[in-house]
């Protein structure tokens, strides 16, 4: 059962053809740059062939116009017909209070998707799009949507309210909702697998470490709490954004330096994070490790403050859950910063953690990094968003 993945941001279209019973990619790539000048398209197939085209690519529907032509092309296709794909899964950014699960498209779902787009402004609409786009050129194909949310529907009410007055939740839907929820998912799941047991019954810590990040709690195969919240702002310090801080700060920053609020807000967006704290070095944690490891306090200070919010978030999770069995890391920084993970762990001893720093540092792939007589296991494991929503899209067409 062959199923197409379609993941539309703002200028890009990334896709990925899966053989969902072997979980084989057939062939994937993306589309950069659409509506903007120097686009480009790539197409790599399992096989080792690829396609590599720059192009003017107006917007998202060409996109789809130009794979679809690819994918049937007779000598370089992978495909003879549109008809061997049994559906499309798009990765669709919010579903706000409604869509707690993997869902069927149809016009009457699309309109609801819609009605979620004012809590993910500069997502769902450009999902919709893709979504649009494919059913204009693919319109005998059963289309499904997973959301970024969606795992995260199981937080407890004590969980997502803010405290704030009650009538903003009742209202505005205002509350925590939660991000990366594919890749939680996803993470948590192989770690049932990879420690063998079944992911009703493991506690298990995720941090998705990447340029934007968040940490999960996960029991018994449930999201309960996550540092992400109305929007993907809130947390951990990440590459750029700040995570969470005093709201006043807002208005200082506002009222000292003469900036309105969209102003503050992109500070807070786009010039915070390690980038901000290391004084504007790097949003890159690959740059910041090098000149960390030339005793750059620049450096040294935005990684420790860094290291220390992950601290913190494992320790309240753990308190959360009632103990933790297992922490994993993954995301670009998750997956590759050893000195990430050994910093982090070095401060839970407290738990009976000890890592392995010879796994930590050697490897690329999913593996264990804790000691045999660590009392909670520690995890790399590469996330997989696509494979997450290929999953729920062949689960969910089965039913
Ligand atoms: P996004 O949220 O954009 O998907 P990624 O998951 O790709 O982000 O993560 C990007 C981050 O991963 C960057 O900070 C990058 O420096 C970091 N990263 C990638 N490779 C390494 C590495 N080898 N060592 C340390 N950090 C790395």
């Amino acid at each position: 059962m062959k199923i197409l993945i379609i993941n539309c941001g703002s200028s890009s279209l990334k896709y990925r053809l899966i053989e969902a019973d072997t979980e084989d990619v057939i062939v994937k790539g993306q589309f950069e740059r659409i509506g903007i000048d120097g686009g480009h398209f790539t197409y790599k197939q399992k096989n080792g062939g690829s396609l590599e085209r720059n192009a003017y690519i107006p917007d998202h529907e060409e996109a789809v116009r130009l794979l679809v032509r690819i994918l049937t092309d007779p000598d370089m296709g992978d495909l003879e017909s549109l008809d061997e794909i049994e559906a499309i899964g798009h990765r669709i950014v919010h579903g706000g209070n409604k869509f707690t699960d993997a869902v069927v498209l149809t016009p009457q779902v699309l309109k609801e998707i819609e009605a979620c787009s004012n809590l993910a402004p500069n997502h769902n609409p450009v999902n919709l799009h893709g979504i649009r786009a494919c059913m204009k050129y693919m319109p005998k194909t059963k289309m499904v949507g997973v959301f970024d949310t969606a795992f995260h529907s199981t937080l407890p009410e004590e969980a997502y309210l803010y405290g704030i007055p009650y009538e903003y939740y009742k209202n505005e839907q205002i509350r925590r909702y939660g991000f990366h929820g594919m890749s939680h998912q996803y993470v948590s799941e192989e770690t049932a697998r990879i420690l063998g047991v079944n992911p009703s019954e493991l506690k298990v810590i995720t941090c998705h470490l990447g340029n934007g990040a968040s940490i999960t709690a996960v029991k018994n195969g449930k999201s309960v709490d996550t540092s992400m919240g109305y929007t993907p702002l809130e947390g951990i310090i990440m590459g750029t954004r700040s995570g969470s801080i005093d709201p006043e700060i807002i208005n200082v920053i506002s009222e000292n330096d003469h900036k309105t609020l969209s102003q503050v807000m992109d500070i807070l967006h786009t010039k915070s994070g390690i980038y901000g704290l290391s004084d504007y070095l790097s949003p890159d944690m690959r740059d910041l490790t090098a000149a960390y490891h030339k005793g750059n306090p620049n450096a040294i200070r935005a990684i420790k403050a860094y290291v220390y919010q992950i601290v913190k978030y494992i320790g309240a999770y753990t308190t959360a859950m009632g103990g933790t069995d297992a922490i994993t890391f993954t995301a670009g920084i998750g997956e590759n910063s050893s000195l990430v993970r050994s910093l982090v762990c070095q401060r839970l001893s407290v738990f009976g953690i000890t890592i392995d720093e010879t796994a930590n540092e050697n490897g690329n792939d999913e593996r264990i990094i804790s000691t045999p007589d660590s009392r909670v296991k520690v995890l790399v494991i590469p996330t997989n968003e696509e494979l997450s929503i290929c999953r729920q899209t062949k689960a969910l067409i089965q039913e």
